[in-house]
């Protein structure tokens, strides 16, 4: 294995010398550039949602990177593993939550272990052609108030994933509605009654676990129903919570845990479930954050840099004194999160209108010219193009996504935007007034995976300008696609992107794979996108030997390395 890396790393270097003196090998077996650009269908004039549609006449792939030493080993004594979470990719998916619960269970499941995700049966999801085989496996009681609510259990495929969907049976509008939040129903008590109900299912369904893992304070009141109530019938099984964002802790009123069907006061000290903010106060409340993180046999959040934050800094708020006492820093720590290197492959991406590796990097020229013409910006090769893909929330930070627009307008550069969310005022307010008529500026407000997949195959850099940023997957997938991650220096972009300028030996092989900045002004953006747009403009060799070097490196960016760590702290959990 560290002979295979060496050997990569040595490929890698001795390819970014050939490249700057302009002696790349062609890779004889390889479609050549006019191969690959006489089956796009290219976009006419404006076409509308062009991205939605086959880029090609016929599909194209080339052979995926080097890298991958075979299957990952089975393992000697397999673990039942159950994820109980409020989100999954595809199927119900607002943020990195899904992806992580998706990618970890089909990297485990890949090793042999016995997976399955407990999800709750959100209306949307009747009929979707994600799930497949859905068949009712059974109606059970599940304690709630001072009595019994009804919930019918399904299993599921959902991208060759295990899954049990509960769905509340004649409870209102309970999990009704077009989108994982934000329905008309209250999201304390359907967590609630879910975190009960999932327990319940795996008691009914005699599942046996050795591991519960959830996610969030959705689920923060599994640990704490578990090791009151079924931890006596379940002696083996551990609990594991992980923590994507310190940003929504789970505020509950005591008597609106008895959506639980137990009682909040058993939970309502300190040392346990309070929030201490609202000691004294009439009524206190619980957070279910903490009692899961003070129930948990183990803790995690994703990235060892966010759990630095969330200790030391104001990353986890109020919980930061519940972190801090030493038998919960003990059982604390934080993974970085990875990437589906097989949904996410630029080689293989039937999304784009041709496929590119480190092997084989022409296609990407394609994709960028392909994106230009779809939007209507002008299609020059040479203008460095900076996207971004991301919510538009706060945390985000938009204002230095402005800044970064500013300056790219107005040194020649492009611009493109895919933006979901409302807190966009002024950017949007710049988008559509001042850079109206410019072509090379190009916000798009909506959501859209096909399209996020043409933006990061297109971009030159990616820019994540985040305030915070637990760990972050755009620059991954950035990374992946061979776009040069341009980042603020916080979270898990800290951990994933080192300088170039810094000297430090970055996740690649050899040297940095980005742009880093530390402020939170505009003129901290600018001038981080101002050095990679001078760099790309003006040493065009390195500029291609550090696209290359990341592009070659994107299997450091699966979830190899962060499952071996997920099953270490199962191991441990379980000694
Ligand atoms: P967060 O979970 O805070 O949104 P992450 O970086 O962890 O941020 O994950 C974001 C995921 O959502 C990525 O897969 C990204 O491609 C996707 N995404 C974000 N915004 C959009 C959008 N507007 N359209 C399509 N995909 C998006």
């Amino acid at each position: 294995m560290a002979l295979v890396k060496q050997l990569r790393a040595e490929n890698s270097a001795l390819r970014v010398q050939l490249a700057r003196a302009g002696l790349l090998p062609s890779g004889k077996s390889l479609p050549s550039l006019a191969e690959l650009e006489a089956g796009i269908v290219w976009p006419q004039g404006r076409e509308d949602r062009f991205w939605e549609r086959p880029p090609r006449k016929a599909p194209l792939s080339l052979p995926g990177p080097p890298g991958k030493e075979g299957p990952p080993a089975t393992a000697a004594e397999p673990l039942t593993i159950i994820h109980i979470a409020a989100e999954m990719a595809p199927i119900a998916k607002v943020g990195g939550l899904a992806d992580v619960v998706t990618g970890l269970s089909k990297a485990t499941a890949a090793r042999g272990h016995s997976v399955e995700v407990v999800l709750p049966y959100y209306a949307f999801l009747e009929g979707s052609p994600d799930v497949r085989d859905a068949r009712s496996v059974g109606v059970f009681n599940v304690p709630k108030g001072n009595g019994l609510a009804r919930c019918e259990a399904f299993t599921a495929t959902v991208e060759g994933c295990r899954v049990l969907l509960l769905r509340p049976v004649d409870q209102g509008s309970l999990f009704q509605g077009q989108s994982v939040y934000g329905g008309a129903y209250n999201e304390t008590e359907a967590y609630l009654h879910f975190s009960r109900s999932a327990l319940e299912a795996v008691r009914v369904l005699d599942r046996r676990p050795d591991v519960l893992h959830c996610h969030e304070w959705q689920t923060g009141a599994v640990p704490m129903l578990f090791w009151e109530a079924y931890s006596a019938n379940l002696p083996r099984t551990r609990l594991v919570l992980t923590i994507h964002n310190f940003d929504s802790v789970g505020e509950c009123r005591q008597d609106e845990f008895l959506h639980t069907g137990m009682a909040g006061g058993a939970f309502a000290s300190v040392d346990r479930a309070l929030d201490e903010r609202t000691v004294g106060h009439n009524p206190e409340r619980l957070c279910l954050l903490k009692g899961g993180i003070v129930y948990a046999n183990a803790v995690t959040t994703v990235s060892p840099n966010y759990a630095r934050e969330a200790v030391r800094d104001g990353a986890a708020g109020f919980l930061k004194s519940t972190l801090a006492q030493p038998h919960i820093a003990a059982k604390f720590t934080g993974i970085i999160n990875g990437i589906d290197t097989e949904s996410w492959d630029p080689a293989q991406d039937a999304t784009l209108p041709a496929p590119f590796s480190g092997a084989s990097p022409r296609g990407k020229a394609l994709c960028k010219r392909f994106l230009q013409a779809g939007l209507g910006m002008s299609v020059a090769p040479d203008k460095p193009l900076v996207a971004v893909v991301s919510r538009l929330v706060p945390q985000k930070g938009i204002h230095l996504m402005e800044a970064a627009l500013h300056h790219i307008a107005q040194h020649g550069g492009q611009f493109v935007l895919l933006g979901s969310g409302h807190a966009d005022g002024a950017l949007r307010r710049a988008a559509e007034e001042q850079y109206r008529d410019n072509a090379d500026v190009q916000c798009l407000f909506m959501y859209s995976e096909p399209l996020s997949h043409l933006i990061y195959a297109a971009a030159d850099m990616f820019l994540v300008p985040s305030l915070f940023e637990p760990c972050g997957l755009t620059q991954l997938i950035a990374l992946r696609y061979g776009a040069i991650p341009i980042v603020r220096a916080t979270g898990g972009l800290a951990d994933t992107v080192k300088d170039v300028a810094s000297g430090d030996v970055g996740p690649v092989s050899v040297g940095g794979n980005g742009y880093v900045f530390q402020g939170m002004d505009g003129g901290a953006v600018q001038a981080a996108v101002g050095r990679a747009m001078a760099d790309y403009r003006e040493r065009p060799g390195e500029w291609q030997g550090l696209v290359l070097r990341v592009l070659d490196d994107g299997d450091a960016w699966s979830w190899d390395g962060p499952t071996e760590e997920y099953l270490d702290i199962y191991s441990k959990v379980l000694a």
